[in-house]
């Protein structure tokens, strides 16, 4: 077999080992050559129970490694990182198909990930109560939860993985990642730089495939939590079946993010900022603004100035080709989805004003920037998130009218407004139907310190991913009331603090 296609290895405590489905596997593509570029096994409970296991027998004696000697690893991981952070951009790249300068901002948010783990130890300290009643302090303090695991989607190969194990890690937990089986790789790189940074072995594992391995994880007996990002649909489902079998589940669904554009606005910056929102990433990120409402006279200056924004863009291959400004998207399946609302937009009365369909994509999976006007919200281009490089606009006549719109969506991650008036802004951010919020900011998506606050059915769960939420989910309190009498040897002492 050759090394281009050779299947990805799964890591179990000391040993990347093949997975026990030994050659049944599905294939990972370069999306900007079309070419297979290796393969993922399907994986197996087998090889779930393995890894679990693995993970199990590693916790009790990580978890009682003093803090700040699990923060010291991630320290070293984070040199790591930034040492190969250009190797894992390229690796992104080549995997997922997003421009370099995408794959480098991702690293550069997985590796704030990172570094918000180092700081760990001051997180997890407690409260204390002294004296809270005679003679009895009170204190809470944190405890790791036992075997996490994180189940990701393709569109973050780097950063969504780093959402979740470093803080789990730290905590003083182990884990076990499953990364999507389109983007394997830079998974695996990952894992490999986490063990050089000195991390015990079975603290971290890792295995392969989808729907089976994901089902043995959500109901293994020795699984205490599971951390999810991936599509509603899957999200509910790990939600469910992960809280039934009695675990504490965080599971971030899909999105229609709503980008709501004044009369009032610089309508050429906002374009600017339409544009990056809805395009970049060639329109596969959670945050990416889907529909954008153009209230009043805003609507005809703003498609102008984003025709002349997408019609710069350099739309090319990202491989070997740091100039591109916009890859392909995943897959040739996913391409031909996202032109089906383009071939069905007229039947439903919209009109598609800017074709992605026309590009030259060569072998690759390009569509290119796509904006449908007139779309209304009894149409599959309002309702459905596409997950691609196109554009809904929705025509409002008011503010109040935006926010009537967010508030029918079923989703309910991010929205944006943009504005010169702070009361429509403040009105927007009070009242839009959504748990991240933009003010002139085209994707509003937390960093590292900041919780991941999506509402709807862009989240389920309570704890979020990211910041101290994050560090939450991944411990829970013990409170502990101490009292010390005094001795009958001491009563004829006056208490110290009676004492001249
Ligand atoms: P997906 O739901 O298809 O896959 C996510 C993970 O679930 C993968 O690891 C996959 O192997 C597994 N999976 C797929 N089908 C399954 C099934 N039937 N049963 C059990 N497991 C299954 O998502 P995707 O296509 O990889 O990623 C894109 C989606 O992720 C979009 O909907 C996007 O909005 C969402 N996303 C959300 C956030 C967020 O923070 N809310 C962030 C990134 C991506």
């Amino acid at each position: 077999m050759s090394t281009e296609t050779a299947e990805v290895k799964l890591r179990v405590g000391s040993q990347w080992i093949r997975s026990s489905t030994h050659g049944d596997s599905t294939a990972v593509f370069n999306p900007s050559t079309g070419k297979t570029i290796a393969r993922t096994p399907v994986g197996s409970a087998a090889d779930v129970d393995a890894a679990v296991t693995a993970a199990r027998d590693a916790f009790d004696e990580w978890a009682e490694t003093p803090v700040v000697e699990r923060a010291r690893v991630m320290f070293a991981y984070r040199e790591l990182i930034a040492r190969h952070f250009d190797e894992l951009a390229r690796l992104v790249t080549r995997e997922h198909g997003k421009t370099y300068g995408e794959a480098r901002a991702e690293v550069q948010r997985g590796l704030e990930m990172v570094e918000f783990a180092c700081s760990v130890p001051t997180m997890i300290s407690g409260d204390t109560f002294p004296q809270i009643a005679e003679n009895v302090d009170g204190e809470t303090n944190r405890h790791p939860l036992g075997v996490c695991v994180g189940i990701t989607p393709y569109n973050f190969p780097n950063m969504v993985p780093l959402w979740m194990f470093p803080i789990a890690i730290t905590c003083g937990n182990t884990f076990v990642l499953k990364p999507s089986e389109k983007v394997p790789l830079s998974a695996v790189r990952l894992v490999e730089l986490l063990i050089e940074a000195g991390l015990p072995d079975g603290v971290i594992n890792l295995v392969h495939g989808g729907k089976e391995v994901v089902d043995a994880l959500l109901e293994h007996e020795r699984v205490a939590a599971i951390s999810f990002v991936g599509s509603t649909q899957v999200a509910k489902h790990v939600y469910q079946t992960g809280t039934a079998a009695g675990k504490r589940v965080q599971a971030a669904g899909g999105a229609k993010n709503h980008l709501i554009i004044m009369p009032d606005a610089d309508i050429e910056q906002s374009a600017q900022a339409l544009a990056a929102s809805a395009f970049g990433c060639a329109g596969q990120r959670c945050m990416a603004g889907s529909v954008a409402i153009a209230v009043g006279s805003a609507g005809d200056p703003l498609l102008d100035r984003l025709l002349g924004v997408a019609d710069r863009l350099n739309v090319a291959p990202t491989d070997n080709n740091d100039a591109s400004e916009m890859g392909p998207v995943i897959s040739a399946d996913h391409r031909d989805r996202v032109a089906g609302y383009l071939d069905t937009a007229g039947q439903v009365g919209a009109k598609v004003v800017l074709d992605g369909r026309d590009v030259d994509a060569g072998d690759s999976f390009l569509l290119g920037p796509s904006i449908v006007d007139q779309v209304t919200t009894d149409m599959p281009l309002w309702k459905e998130e596409i997950f691609g490089p196109l554009l809904s606009v929705v025509r409002a006549d008011s503010l109040q009218q935006a926010l009537a719109i967010g508030k029918t969506c079923p989703f309910g991650n991010g929205a944006s407004i943009f504005t010169r008036d702070g009361y429509a802004a403040r009105e927007f951010k009070r009242h839009f139907n959504a748990g991240m919020i933009g003010i002139n900011v085209g994707v509003p998506a937390p960093m590292a310190w900041l919780p991941f606050t999506g509402w709807n059915e862009s989240f389920f769960g309570d704890l979020h991913i990211q910041g101290t939420e994050g560090v939450h989910f991944y411990t829970r309190q013990k409170m502990t009331l101490t009292r010390w009498f005094q001795s009958a040897a001491d009563s004829h002492h006056d208490p110290v603090w009676k004492s001249k």
